[in-house]
């Protein structure tokens, strides 16, 4: 059930004391006294992922470190990665968050869930684990990667759901196609997340596939997927209130917009422990719904996203700013600042990212692009293919740059 007003109030000032007292970095900065409503929550200073990188690695956690059981970070960001951690008490309501992600389709004892998300480091392969284990369901962990592999196990081993980012089901639904299996396929409903994409991609999966597609929402600051999903009428994500409280605001003055406008997502963590965070600015944008829903839900809903309110692109799950790219494209002695980054979405592919860059002058442009790819990919750990052009070759612009080419339908 979605928290009344007083129970939302009351969960507010217990994680305002709670991190008064343990976190030096909102000590400082939150307001004396407590909310005497909700209104006042809009008083609460912003968290940045900006202040993730200032307080790396464990500045931000709450409880002493002999209570932190795990952590994930996300990966691809300029230098420091945001780190997150769990306490077993975190760990147990991720699991719920995740279980009742999973629930969206019904899931239970009698489903097969394919899970091609990525273990290790990134939180959707051990988020979605824990949610499916926790509902009985028998859990297939094959990690993301080995196409062929994962066409063989979901016929032979009868997978009902398919759980991993959205261009790699398309890549999946290829796969099928190519070897003729989607007849044996028991698969009738997937969860998507982690990348943008577009009803157009919806369909393109459903049909390739043969399961209804579910979208998803989290990000590594709150603790990773398992904050919102949809429902099976598949208009907005149902954000879980009892464990995080959305809000939308203006991106340029940071106020508070009433729902129904569009804005950037601003969400807290009520619950988490080791990592709390208060007023996130996601940088995502969306549209907070409080009409209710023909499903019965509880909770509100956001639309799913509009982009984004930075230039932060997310390119096979992984974040990368143009800005990034540039600086370490111009560390390589003999490349110019003139370049562009090509984003593009083919058949039977992932994700790819190419920057096209234009050379000083005469020069091995084969072995400029070698290095430069090198380092992209030992900086943030991206593989890139790097374009080493002519001098001149680019279009220039009068104003801005177009400095991002983003092909893909989103
Ligand atoms: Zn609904």
């Amino acid at each position: 059930m979605a928290p009344a007003q007083g129970e939302l109030l009351g969960r507010w000032n217990e994680l305002l004391d709670r991190v008064r007292a343990t976190v030096p970095f909102y000590r400082d900065r939150l307001p004396a006294g407590r909310l005497t409503s909700l209104a006042q929550v809009s008083d609460v200073p912003f968290t940045t992922k900006e202040d993730f990188r200032a307080n790396y690695p464990f500045g931000l956690f709450a409880v002493p470190a002999e209570q932190v059981v795990r952590v994930h970070m996300s990966s691809g960001t300029t230098g420091r990665p945001v780190v997150t951690g769990y306490t077993r008490t975190d760990l147990e309501l991720w699991s719920e968050c995740m279980a009742r992600v999973l629930g969206a389709a019904g899931t239970g004892t009698a489903d097969v869930v394919q899970n091609a998300y990525g273990y290790g480091l990134f939180t959707g392969g051990f988020g979605f684990h824990m949610g499916a284990e926790r509902l009985g369901a028998l859990v297939i962990p094959t990690s993301s990667g080995v196409t062929q592999r994962q066409v063989m196990v979901m016929r032979d081993l009868g997978s009902t759901i398919l759980t991993c980012t959205p261009s790699y089901a398309l890549v999946l639904a290829e796969a099928v196609e190519r070897e003729g299996a989607a007849s044996d396929l028991r698969l009738r409903a997937g969860f998507f997340g982690a990348e943008p994409w577009s009803e157009g991609m919806r369909a393109q999966i459903e049909r390739g596939l043969g399961l209804e597609a579910f979208d998803i929402y989290g990000l590594t600051e709150l603790g990773g997927p398992g904050v919102g999903v949809e429902c099976t009428h598949h208009e907005g994500l149902h954000v879980f209130e009892d464990h995080f409280y959305p809000e939308v605001v203006d991106p340029e003055s940071g106020r508070p917009l009433a729902p129904g406008e569009e804005g950037e997502l601003v969400l807290t963590s009520l619950r988490r422990e080791a990592s709390p965070v208060l007023r996130y600015r996601t940088r995502d944008r969306t549209v907070l719904v409080d009409k209710p829903c023909s499903c019965g839900s509880p909770f509100r809903r956001i639309l799913k996203l509009r982009g984004r309110t930075d230039d932060m692109l997310v390119v096979r799950g992984e974040n990368v700013f143009p800005s990034q790219i540039e600086s370490i494209v111009l560390e390589v002695e003999g490349l110019s600042g003139n370049y562009q980054l090509v984003i593009d979405r083919q058949v039977r592919r992932l994700d790819s990212l190419e920057v096209r860059v234009e050379a000083h002058a005469e020069a091995d442009r084969e072995e400029l692009g070698r290095r430069a790819e090198e380092r992209v990919r030992d900086t943030i750990g991206l593989g890139v293919r790097v374009t080493v052009l002519p001098p001149g070759a680019l279009p220039r612009s009068e104003g801005k740059a177009r400095r991002v080419v983003d092909l893909r339908e989103l």
